[in-house]
């Protein structure tokens, strides 16, 4: 089951594929995720990040697609995995299918996230993150028991410095010029469903599961 997850930031694509990866026993690899490590490492990769993503920029597609392809190399994601937040750019794309050629495997669905940006503004102005696990919280749909405390570790909850009102802007400016062109790619390639992100949780999940039983994937 390889899966992409694609969307705008703000979509709801992190929570369905934690959803997910743990419903199909695959992992959810997402390129914020791991960029985020690296950043917080101090490794080499996430000081060249850093610049790029605090601006809501994305980070070269040469750092990214490396990075996504070592880690779709290990072991646990043999049996498939679920993209979030990869590819973002067409050439990215292009960089996966020729990945996936050579294994030789395919990417068996696209899952769009359409979804009207009065969602994607108050999602992400609403988000917060625990500092500890990295579980997200909505002040308002999924506030946590104390405020500012996390239900599941006691970590510290805080706003991604990107969620902020002016990077949030151009992350969907980018969104539109770089990522959206890729809806078109891949539902030329017959493997785009389309879902509506505006939906919560629960029922989305549903959708997503009818979709993948109507692909015969689960
Ligand atoms: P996300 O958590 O998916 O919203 O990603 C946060 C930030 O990481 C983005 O705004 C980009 O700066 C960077 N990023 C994540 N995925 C990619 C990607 N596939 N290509 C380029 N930059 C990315």
């Amino acid at each position: 089951m390889r899966i992409v997850l694609l969307g705008p930031p703000g979509a709801g694509k992190g929570t369905q594929a934690a959803v997910l990866s743990r419903e199909y026993k695959i992992p959810h690899i997402s390129t914020g995720d791991i960029l985020r490590e690296a950043v917080k490492s101090g490794a080499g990769i996430g000081l060249a990040a850093a610049a790029f993503m605090g601006k809501g920029e994305l980070v070269p597609d040469k750092i990214v697609t490396a990075m996504v392809i070592e880690r779709m190399g290990k072991t646990d994601a043999e049996k498939g995995f679920i993209l979030d937040g990869f590819p973002r750019t067409l050439n990215q794309a292009r960089e996966l299918d020729e990945a996936m050629n050579k294994i030789p495997s395919k990417v068996d669905v696209v899952i769009y996230f359409e979804t009207s940006s009065k969602t994607v503004i108050n999602r992400l102005s609403g988000r917060r993150v625990c500092k500890t696990c990295g579980f997200n919280y909505h002040v308002k749909n999924i506030p946590p028991k104390e405020d500012g405390v996390c239900d599941k570790c006691d970590g510290v909850l805080f706003q991604r410095p990107d969620d902020k009102e002016g990077t949030v802007i151009n992350r969907l400016e980018v969104y539109e010029a770089e990522t959206k062109p890729l809806v078109d790619y891949y539902a030329k390639q017959g493997i785009l469903r389309k879902v509506s992100g505006d939906m919560g949780v629960d029922d989305l999940f549903s959708v997503i599961f009818k979709i993948f039983a109507e692909e015969k994937l689960a």
